[in-house]
């Protein structure tokens, strides 16, 4: 019984690319993902990662990179709609992570 070379998914490959993001990427890509600039297998990747990881979502300090991220572009965009798009998104994030508690 030899069979030992079988098909099947290697150890450590993420063949279908569906693997949650890991806290850096996350972290890394929040505000793309917030701002709907991610794809959307990232994206879902990115928010099944925050609403695992509780962390990611309470301890950032996302208030502080959003007044930053509005100061920054407040000549091109409207800083209230911003702020409300992304407040928007992290309510619904927040609300997942209350829902699997
Ligand atoms: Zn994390």
């Amino acid at each position: 019984m030899t069979d030992a070379t079988r098909p099947g998914p290697a150890d450590g490959g993420s063949a279908d690319g569906s693997v949650p993001a890991d806290c850096s990427e996350a972290l890394s890509r929040l505000f793309e993902f917030l701002d709907a600039e991610v794809d959307e297998l990232d994206g879902d990747r990115i928010r099944q990662h925050l609403a695992d990881c509780e962390p990611c979502l309470g301890e950032y300090d996302i208030e502080q990179h959003l007044k930053s991220l509005v100061r920054r572009s407040c000549h091109d965009v409207a800083p209230t709609e911003l702020h409300l798009r992304i407040r928007q998104q992290l309510t619904v994030l927040r609300g997942e992570v209350q829902d699997r508690g």
